[in-house]
């Protein structure tokens, strides 16, 4: 029976890190950290950041970045700002309605270069053992989705015969998640050209949310047989009454998917509240499902609460 690993996600801001003692995540028996890093903090605050995850690996714990917030196709959830969004309006998604979205087209070249170009700064500067590539996703809403701008419009067209449907169609589904799949395979290349052992993380949209369906990100078949990826992570979030996981064989045909191809599998526990059923329900499912590693939500829940191990 292979050990189960644990970690945890720091989505402190660069200047909050003072705050975090690096050996805090040895000494409680920690193997994987998750730093997410803004990219507007990236920018300015990108010597601090790397001291404090060269300290942190010192003391043998494995560290990964989570870039957020990158033109939005990654995380697009997070409040952090986009400078480059602001910068490249001429890049965002259109809409089916003909609106842009305030997130990036994964398939606008000019994106996907600075996107690559960004990365391979990050991976050079940041000794890290892999970068998490969180919630890929195309926009959708109220009805609407994306993208229909031009590169998407000739993309699919060359390769269907026809014009990019207006509906959101099984062959505009299938083209949006072969999009997506092709970012996630440039972003672990970008990386990769700098140091080819760096790790590829991919955390796809929670698989039980019915959301997760117009997300592009959804087909567990397609993200398990991408080259790029090593890892897929299973986002799971506790649920009412007792704030229990759903069961486990709820997620066995994902896990399985992934392993199928090769593929290492965490549990990303995706909660604001840490309870003890979580706790317990999250150990059961990863070791059902065989699971490599459970990413326990946040730093500041868990200093709260007695170690998970
Ligand atoms: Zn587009």
């Amino acid at each position: 029976m292979p050990v189960l690993r644990n970690g945890v996600v720091l989505s402190e801001s660069v200047a909050g890190l003072e705050r975090v003692p690096p050996r805090w995540f040895r000494d409680r028996g920690l193997d994987l950290l998750v730093v997410a890093c803004a990219e507007d903090e990236a920018r300015w605050e990108a010597e601090r950041l790397a001291g404090f995850l060269r300290e942190v690996a010192r003391s043998g714990v494995e560290v990964y970045l989570a870039p957020w917030g990158y033109g939005k196709v990654l995380y697009a959830e997070t409040l952090a700002p986009s400078l480059y969004l602001h910068t490249h309006p001429q890049t965002l998604q259109i809409d089916s309605r003909g609106r842009r979205c305030p997130r990036a087209c994964p398939n606008d070249p000019r994106f996907l270069e600075w996107f690559s170009n960004s990365m391979r700064t990050l991976a050079w500067l940041m000794e890290v053992r892999g970068f998490v590539w969180e919630t890929p996703s195309f926009y959708y809403g109220r009805g609407a989705w994306a993208c229909r701008c031009g590169y998407c419009q000739r993309l699919y067209a060359a390769a269907a015969g026809e014009p990019l449907p207006r509906q959101l169609n099984p062959e505009v589904t299938e083209f949006r998640r072969q999009s997506l799949n092709m970012f996630l395979l440039a972003a672990a290349a970008a990386v990769q050209s700098v140091d080819r052992r760096l790790q590829s993380v991919v955390i796809p949209p929670p698989p039980l949310d019915p959301a997760t369906a117009t997300s592009g990100a959804d087909d567990w078949r397609i993200l398990a047989n991408n080259s790029g990826t090593d890892v897929l992570g299973l986002a799971v979030s506790p649920r009412p009454p007792a704030l229990g996981l759903p069961p486990a064989e709820h997620y066995g045909a994902f896990a399985s998917t992934a392993q199928a191809q090769g593929k290492g599998t965490w549990l990303w526990l995706e909660t604001d509240r840490l309870t003890p059923e979580a706790t317990n329900d999250a150990r059961t499912m990863a070791r059902n499902l065989r699971l490599d590693a459970i990413i326990w939500s946040e730093y500041e829940q868990l200093r709260r609460l007695a170690p998970p191990r």
